[in-house]
């Protein structure tokens, strides 16, 4: 595939029309039966799955010739705004409908919930969340252009007793930033636990020795305290 027909592919990737998703409910096995049900009160006597067409029609309605399902978001449940209807997309309109609600233009590729709420707006089919979720995270304009958060996991929580000021003092080393030889590359951050007071030191190397005379420093104007806690380096 060379890029200019992957790019001429992508523009006719436009949100489903009403007439194409009518035509794709019909060529749908599952949601034919469903159509065909609720607009007789029949289903066909040959079928065998007749209960689970029947059971399985429910929350579905006919808003003229698109079969439509319940289901309100809860702002639209508290609004009253009628918007609780939304079309119901067989899996052949699926990836139309996700990028209908993510890489449309639009919608600038926004995230995983963003997404699911304007595709919940919309749409309704089975494993709607999954697929959202898989094709956000799979989208290769989202995996060039979006750097994914770090994870961040907090660590085990242990209660320090902040009774004084400066009686537990908390130290960070922040960086190294880019920057020349002999500019300051690090900040070295003091901490005290009790009234939050914090002291600032740039450092242009972060040894041990500097630390230490800095903390010195610290503990000659406000008091040695009894406990530092160093904390994990911090970018
Ligand atoms: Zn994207």
């Amino acid at each position: 595939m060379t890029l200019y027909s992957a790019l001429t592919e992508a523009l006719q990737e436009v949100p489903p029309t009403r007439e194409e998703i009518i035509a794709a409910q019909r060529a749908d096995s599952r949601l034919y039966k469903i159509i065909q049900f609720l607009q007789t009160g029949k289903f066909s006597k040959e079928d065998k799955n007749n209960h689970d067409i029947k059971s399985e029609s429910r929350g579905y309605l006919m808003d003229g010739d698109m079969l439509v399902f319940f289901a309100p978001l809860d702002d639209e449940e508290l609004d009253n705004s009628g918007n609780g209807f939304k079309a119901a997309i067989p899996r052949t309109l699926v990836r139309k409908a996700l990028f209908a609600c993510h890489g449309h233009p639009m919608s600038g590729h926004s995230g995983i919930t963003k997404t699911k709420y304007r595709t919940k707006q919309l749409y309704h089919w089975k494993r709607m969340s999954k697929d959202v979720r898989n094709y956000v995270r799979s989208c290769p304009h989202c995996q060039q252009y979006k750097p994914r958060p770090q994870k961040v996991t907090a660590g085990e929580y242990t209660p320090h007793n902040m009774s004084e000021p400066w009686e537990t003092v908390a130290v960070d080393l922040m960086g190294p930033k880019p920057s020349g030889i002999n500019q300051y590359k690090w900040l070295l951050v003091i901490l005290d636990n009790c009234t939050k007071y914090v002291e600032l030191f740039p450092l242009s190397t972060a040894t041990g020795a500097i630390i230490a005379s800095k903390l010195h420093k610290v503990g000659c104007r406000h008091g040695f305290p009894k406990k530092i806690i160093s904390g994990a380096t911090i970018y």
